[in-house]
């Protein structure tokens, strides 16, 4: 008669609120009901192996290496678990000595849903990707590429996947990545300068905003997207892993917050070049923490609409809002000296932009009612391309998975898997770049956005004269990249003269 034993474990995946004795109990229920129905008879007591130990590795777990080492002795058929997980969490060396004790013993393993004979092939493979398919597995692997980025932060090398304001990523021949200072490394000095000779975050992001100068991500600048820059340990050249949680505890009725370091915590002097010298920085921490981020009003309120979205079309340069003591109407001036732009009301260029928004709206439903139809009939093919880029992906995924294993039993060389690892990474952004490519045109890109686009241009003309004009800047920086102007002859009171002037609208959207 086959001889059958039990093996019976408490992992992660299980409850916590269950105890390991209530798990133990509910499992031996479950395959013994199962061995009734598959065998005609549950297993004997003496062949059911508990494992009241938390191990994380079989070297730890008592009943696990009792059980391995009967299996050696060849006189067990088969060994019964719930699934093959509970055998090992899945770390290497484990998956390793399972299969070969298991293989070279005949063992098979038999779970209420399938029965592993590790001698074929197929139910090897199963049986492993089952084992890295477990929760403990995905936390194995996280440990492994958590240490890896810490190795990489106190290497000095930058591992955040979006550069700051001010570098470029830039890729290291041998590996990783650091930074490179780019044009706006420029504007992190001005802003840094600004701040420590006494302009606060609230009126300094109001007066990048007037400059025109645009932010990281193009979207408007706030105080506190200036308090970041302020605070960036990257300007002064150190690289960072791990987050400082802010606590917050309760001190004399007062909540008193601190950002102690834990453990995970690494600084290091980074291999980039720093932008701000340690005086300066350390200055605006200390007037940083002095002024903690007050959400008060300047009195410096937005009072063009159009700050920082029109340009001269002679010069380049932004065009400002000049107000008038004795008239009402301000204009809009070119303040560059020398240059021919003539100045126009802003009300009249205000006006100007909203006649010109709804002519774009205009072109925007013609487009989509003429485009849609046509595209459909190109999306089929895209389709198919697509699909072939997520087969290759997967099949590059598996590739890694199976190189891993490898490493780990020491059949490839450190070398050789990193090779791999930078092979498959690299390869994989490549097909990720074509399959966004493909996606976008998919999409249709254009036709995609126009749609969108059409019920935001609406609304932003139905609105518009409704909102205060800090809204209606608001609005016109979401929607519009830029407006260039120009008018070279002038006429203040001759009424065709004053709206003479020419705008040509970049739109965002
Ligand atoms: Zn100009």
């Amino acid at each position: 008669m086959p001889k059958r034993i039990e093996y019976l474990r408490k992992s992660r995946t299980d409850s916590q609120f269950e105890s390991v004795e209530e798990v133990l109990e509910r499992h031996e229920k479950m395959l013994q009901d199962f061995c009734i129905r598959a065998f005609g008879e549950p297993i004997h007591q003496q062949n059911i192996y508990r494992e009241v130990v938390s191990g994380e590795t079989i070297s730890e777990r008592p009943m696990m290496l009792k059980l391995l080492e009967d299996i050696e002795k060849g006189d067990i058929d088969a060994v019964v678990v719930v699934e093959p997980q509970r055998l090992s969490r899945g770390s290497f060396g484990d998956i390793d000595r399972i299969v070969n004790t298991f293989k070279y013993t005949n063992t098979k393993i038999i779970t209420p849903t399938k029965t592993y004979d590790l001698n074929e092939k197929f139910d090897r493979k199963y049986f492993e990707q089952e084992l890295l398919r477990g929760n403990d597995y995905l936390e194995y692997v996280k440990e492994i590429l958590v240490r890896g980025r810490k190795r990489s932060v106190e290497d000095g090398l930058y591992i955040g996947s979006i550069s700051p304001y001010g570098y470029d990523k830039m890729k290291l021949p041998k590996k990783g990545y650091t930074l490179t200072p780019n044009e706006d490394a420029e504007n992190v000095k001005y802003i840094f300068d600004k701040f420590i000779n006494g302009l606060g975050t609230t009126n300094l992001a109001k007066h990048l905003i007037e400059m025109g100068i645009k932010s990281q991500t193009g979207k408007q600048w706030t105080p506190a997207m200036v308090r970041n820059i302020l605070t960036n340990k990257i300007y002064i050249g150190i690289v960072t892993y791990g987050r400082r949680e802010t606590k917050k505890t309760m001190k004399n009725s007062e909540i008193i917050k601190t950002r102690p370091i834990n453990d995970d915590y690494i600084e290091t002097k980074g291999l980039h070049m720093p932008i701000i010298d340690k005086e300066v920085f350390d200055k605006a921490q200390e007037l940083l923490k002095s002024s903690p981020s007050k959400n008060i009003r300047g009195d410096k309120t937005i009072k063009n609409p159009l700050a920082g979205l029109v340009k001269c079309k002679y010069c380049g340069n932004n065009m400002f809002r000049r107000p008038y003591d004795k008239r009402d109407m301000p204009t809009l001036i070119c303040k560059t000296i020398g240059c021919k732009c003539v100045s126009s009301d802003l009300n009249l260029v205000e006006n100007r932009v909203i006649e010109l928004l709804k002519v774009e709206l205009k072109d925007y439903k013609y487009y989509v009612s003429n485009y849609e139809t046509e595209y459909k009939s190109n999306s089929k093919e895209f389709e198919k391309k697509v699909k072939k880029i997520d087969a290759e992906l997967k099949s590059l995924k598996e590739d890694l998975q199976n190189a891993l294993i490898k490493y780990n039993k020491n059949k490839i060389s450190e070398a050789e898997y990193t090779f791999l690892r930078n092979y498959t990474l690299e390869e994989e952004s490549r097909l990720n770049r074509l399959k966004m490519a493909l996606n976008e045109k998919l999409k249709n890109e254009e036709l995609e956005h126009k749609r969108k686009a059409i019920p935001i241009l609406e609304k932003c003309i139905h609105e518009y004269y409704n909102l205060s004009v800090e809204d209606r800047h608001k609005l016109l920086t979401a929607i519009i990249d830029k407006i260039i102007y120009e008018k070279s002859k002038g006429g203040r009171w001759d009424e065709d003269a004053r709206s003479s002037f020419v705008l040509e609208l970049f739109l965002k959207i």
